[in-house]
């Protein structure tokens, strides 16, 4: 074939995958060009997850009738003059990419006015060709709506994630500006129903509100830092600010996308500055937990790149050790000024600490609901088919092949000797010692226990007697509504209760002594781990993590009855070698690994 330069429609096509890769990218773009323009109210509508419809409308400057055509053309902009102004780039958008890359794979009507003009001006357009233009009334700002997203683009329309998954991405983009522009009114919407409204009155805190709840804003401790300029006087070195707020130890959660960080108001993705804040809660925080943090750096513009990436959401630092230093500095003092805070041993809740025995002893749920001998016998029948089959077939990749060493299956009948760390229980059976980790094994226990009575369609549900609310994030929020029936069958009756709250009514009674609210964030942390959990494992990722929840953590010193009874009952499972994850429940010692280590063979 001879070489061909591409006509410019399948140019801006190719060009749009980089600047549009999904409908959140859409908004993102819609939403950074309203701040550019100097909007006080951004209203954001979508539908079907942003397939159907993204309509973004501001009160911004507006676009002349003579321009708005031009702002549809690709490298088009009003932001960038020279070269020079390349290397200290105030605004969001820059590269006049985005226009041309969504008109170019959507259907595009934009209604425009700018403050002189009388009359507005509506343009049409269909995969970026123009089908219609007239002058029509409108209030001074822009409205864009974006419909039929990537019509013409059949193999991208075949890769969108679910409307689940592209709403809360919107919900992500949308919350990030809402923090970094708390003078502007943001409304969100999706199919109608208002995911997040901000006042627009210019308290961070307020908008930290709107997002995380009342509770979570209150006890968010306030940053401020600023670096001062080098001692030698180099006038070319200026502050770095970091400003923000981050949330106390025990605030923490299971992964890193509660750390939002933003760079002069642009929201940028930085493993190295997320690491930053983790870093400076070294020692506060459980092994895997993470702090939420909102942080704000500003710094001279001609000291970061943010020309590296069409979605300009990564950036270049000329000194990035400083803005390393400055964000765990900043971040570390304001831990520290809080008297408050203390290592995480202390943090731990109480009602875990009082909780687990009774889940071990004969007020367990599954006795609970049947006659108490015959609970036992629930216990030792063999796996129940179903879902435990999905599980493993689903599954089959994290769980180790069972333990020759150990002799099969069973367990052998084992002596509890004692705990050691607070963490293991150490026993001895026919052939040496075995250390076995407790909340691994209590784990295994509650899970075929609770797999048992999800067989017989019997989770007994523990009602509460006064209904706890739980606040969410508004993509938080998303996640649970979606899986509330699904909750309902496990025992969980939540209600949806005002905006991206929930009312909590019951919760299984395997976590009866666990605080339902934190019962409920970690049944939302599980559904925020994957983005796109396949639809049939989401119930048996709900399982593990209820049992996890409510099984007794390391660190907990256990009464010798306490080891009997979860020592008795691992026996009892019909895996005891494995917890629900795969990792091993026990390591065997056996008289000949002794001997072994001690020279004597
Ligand atoms: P960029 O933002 O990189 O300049 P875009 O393709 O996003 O490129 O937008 C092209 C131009 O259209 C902008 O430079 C701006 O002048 C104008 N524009 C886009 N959206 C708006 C808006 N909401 N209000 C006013 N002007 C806008
Ligand atoms: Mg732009």
């Amino acid at each position: 074939m001879r070489i061909k330069i591409l006509s410019e429609q399948l140019a801006s096509q190719i060009a749009a995958g980089e600047v549009v890769e999904r409908p959140a990218s859409v908004v993102k773009e819609l939403v950074e060009n309203a701040i550019d323009a100097g909007a006080t109210t951004i209203n954001v509508e979508v539908r079907e997850g942003g397939r159907k419809l993204i309509q973004v409308a501001d009160d911004g400057a507006g676009i002349a009738a003579d321009e708005v055509e031009t702002a549809f053309v690709r490298h088009a902009t009003s932001k960038l003059a020279s070269a020079e102004s390349l290397t200290a780039i105030a605004t969001l958008g820059f590269r006049g990419e985005a226009l041309a890359a969504i008109a170019s794979v959507s259907h595009v009507t934009i209604v425009t006015r700018t403050r002189d003009e009388q009359a507005g001006t509506r343009l049409v357009l269909e995969g970026g060709h123009l089908r219609g233009r007239d002058a029509v009334g409108a209030p001074q700002g822009a409205v864009i709506a974006v419909e039929n997203l990537f019509y013409n683009t059949p193999a991208r329309l075949k890769f969108l994630r679910t409307t689940t998954t592209e709403k809360r991405v919107i919900d992500e983009f949308v919350t990030r500006y809402a923090l970094a522009y708390p003078r502007i009114r943001f409304r969100l919407a999706h199919d109608g129903r208002i995911a997040l409204q901000t006042s627009g009155n210019g308290s961070t805190r307020d908008v930290l509100a709107a997002v995380y709840g009342v509770d979570v804003a209150r006890d968010l401790l306030p940053i401020g830092d600023t670096d001062a300029p080098a001692a030698d006087g180099n006038a070319s070195i200026r502050p770095i600010t970091v400003t923000g707020y981050a949330g106390p130890p025990s605030l923490n959660r299971a992964n890193r996308t509660h750390i939002t960080l933003f760079v002069n108001g642009r929201w940028i993705k930085d493993s190295r500055l997320t690491y930053a804040v983790t870093q400076a809660y070294h020692t506060l925080l459980p092994k895997g937990r993470f702090p939420l943090a909102v942080l704000f750096i500003a710094m001279p513009h001609d000291q970061v790149d943010v020309n590296v990436h069409p979605t300009k959401t990564e950036v270049r630092f000329r000194d990035s050790n400083r803005v390393f230093g400055a964000v765990q500095r900043a971040v570390r003092d304001a831990l520290l000024a809080e008297t408050t805070v203390r290592p995480f041993a202390q943090l731990t809740p109480t009602a875990h600490a009082a909780g687990w025995a009774g889940a071990l002893d004969d007020r367990s749920f599954a006795h609970s609901r049947t006659a108490s001998d015959d609970a036992q016998q629930t216990l030792s029948l063999p796996q129940p088919a179903g879902l435990e089959e999905a599980i493993g077939a689903t599954d089959s990749a994290e769980t180790p092949p069972p333990d020759h060493a150990l002799g099969g299956h069973k367990l052998p009948i084992m002596r509890v000797l004692g705990q050691a760390g607070a963490s293991y229980i150490i026993t001895e059976g026919p052939d040496g010692l075995f250390l076995i980790d407790q909340h691994a094994a209590h784990e295994r226990i509650l899970y075929e226990q609770f797999m048992a009575a999800h067989a017989d369609r019997q989770i007994p549900a523990q009602g509460l007697v006064a209904a706890a609310v739980v606040q969410l994030t508004p993509s938080q929020a998303h996640l649970l509504a979606e899986q509330l029936d699904r909750l309902a069958a496990l025992g969980f009756d939540i209600e949806p209760f005002g905006p991206n709250a929930f009312k909590v009514r019951s919760i299984p009674a395997l976590l009866a002594r666990v605080d339902p609210t934190q019962a409920v964030l970690s049944v939302v942390e599980e559904l925020e781990r994957d983005a796109t959990p396949l639809q049939d494992t989401i119930e048996a990722h709900l399982i593990k993590r209820v049992c996890k929840t409510a099984s007794v953590k390391q660190g907990q010193t256990l009464s010798g009855q306490e080891m009997e009874a979860m020592v008795r009952q691992l026996e009892a499972c019909a895996n005891p070698h494995t917890c629900p994850h795969g990792r091993p429940t026990m390591i065997h010692l056996s008289v000949a690994q002794l001997a072994r280590e001690f020279g004597r063979i």
